[in-house]
């Protein structure tokens, strides 16, 4: 089990080798715990550290497929940043592999 202050000097260690991006602590912070060798899906952990207004809000996946012209859940959608700073779920249509993504919203 590592240690608080251990996960905090990999976390750092990420950082640095990044590039010393801005806002995103928390997201080295838990790829630190990962890398430590604690199991965690990173969309589940990253839910997990949202503000408490986001966390209440109900979380859905779904969007619009341009090519099926309907909404369908995003298929192993993945939790990213967009560059202004909003987070939005990313990945593929369950039917036809077309590009969805869907913005993080409360
Ligand atoms: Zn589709």
């Amino acid at each position: 089990m590592a240690t608080e202050e251990e996960i905090k000097r990999l976390a750092y260690e990420i950082w640095e080798k990044e590039g010393r991006p801005g806002g995103r602590d928390v997201e080295h912070y838990f790829r630190a715990r990962q890398m430590l060798g604690e199991k965690i899906p990173t969309p589940v952990l990253e839910l997990a550290f949202l503000p408490p207004v986001l966390e209440l809000a109900p979380v859905t996946t779904l969007a619009y497929c341009v090519k099926c012209r309907t909404k369908r859940e995003i298929q192993n959608p993945q939790l990213t940043r967009l560059s202004n700073g909003r987070r939005a779920f990313r990945g593929a249509c369950p039917v036809c592999g077309t590009r969805m993504f869907r913005i993080y919203k409360a």
